[in-house]
């Protein structure tokens, strides 16, 4: 029986082009070839097409939306000088990750036009416009906003859903971001609501022959479970979904970790470790 190799298909965010990230673009890409990776998706964020958009250190750090559409360009330059550079030991494919703020899906097809990427992973960080993943206290008030986090929840996979349905992404990231502050989240998964509507995305996300992100992100904040909780994962199993490790990474050291015990684990599970080749899905008329 062969090894199956090591991937991630969701990460290898650099200070170079994001910025709540370290190290250069090709710092990532050699840290993940001194790692043993033979390929690796690199899926930096999608920039703001409006100044409201910005995230606060962004703010902070006097960028503009203009500015960092610009240096989104320049990511794609140097992601091509990266793979020409390295093409004898790595395969690298060219992505980008989305977000779902108004206007996002016309966005999307214009960069997809423009960049011509290898493939998309296809994120929700904000409900109703409202980042929830950036601090508890911002989590907090959009719970307070919609009347409890059961709602949040709800309004997160219907986003989702409309997310996968017009933007068909190869990679759906981390399905279940929306648990990031929750304690609670193992139960609160499984209340029939939340259970139905986490379904039909799975199901949606069959029937259009796409993949979900194991986001391995959350071990490298020292919790147990990636994103895709167990309860999720063996539905994915069941439904016989593609499941590929992204390690979310975020700095040259965490590139590639946890990777070779996440594939261990999918293995153990019954998945495929024979990693579908990333492609470009044409986003939908909407
Ligand atoms: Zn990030
Ligand atoms: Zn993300």
């Amino acid at each position: 029986m062969k090894t199956p190799s090591l991937i991630s298909l969701h990460g290898g965010h650099s200070g170079q082009f994001c910025n709540h990230a370290e190290d250069t673009l090709e710092e990532m890409i050699r840290a993940y070839i001194d790692r043993g990776f033979k390929s690796v998706g690199i899926s930096e964020h999608m920039p703001p097409f409006g100044d409201e958009f910005l995230y606060p250190d962004e703010i902070e750090a006097g960028l503009t939306a203009k500015g960092l559409q610009k240096r989104f360009a320049l990511y794609f330059e140097e992601l091509e000088r990266l793979k020409e550079k390295y093409r004898k030991e790595i395969i690298i494919y060219k992505g980008f990750e989305t977000e779902t703020r108004t206007g996002y899906q016309d966005q999307v097809k214009t960069l997809v036009n423009r960049y011509r990427p290898d493939y998309i992973v296809g994120s929700v960080h904000h409900v109703n416009d409202g980042c929830f993943d950036y601090s508890q206290e911002v989590y907090d008030r959009i719970c307070k906003d919609l009347g409890s986090v059961d709602a949040v929840y709800l309004a997160y996979f219907d986003a989702q859903f409309e997310m996968i349905r017009t933007i068909r992404p190869f990679v759906v990231g981390h399905f279940d971001l929306i648990r990031i502050f929750d304690p609670a989240f193992m139960s609160r998964l499984e209340t029939p609501g939340i259970l139905a509507k986490i379904k039909r995305n799975l199901s949606l996300v069959k029937d259009l022959g796409l993949a979900l992100d194991y986001n391995l992100r959350p071990l490298s904040r020292g919790e147990d479970a990636p994103y895709l909780a167990p309860v999720i994962l063996d539905m994915a199993r069941e439904m016989k979904i593609p499941v590929i490790p992204g390690d979310d990474s975020h700095s040259s050291v965490q590139a590639g970790k946890f990777v070779d015990r996440a594939v261990r684990t999918l293995e153990e599970m019954g998945f495929s470790t024979d990693w579908p080749v990333p492609r470009c899905l044409p986003v939908a008329d909407i």
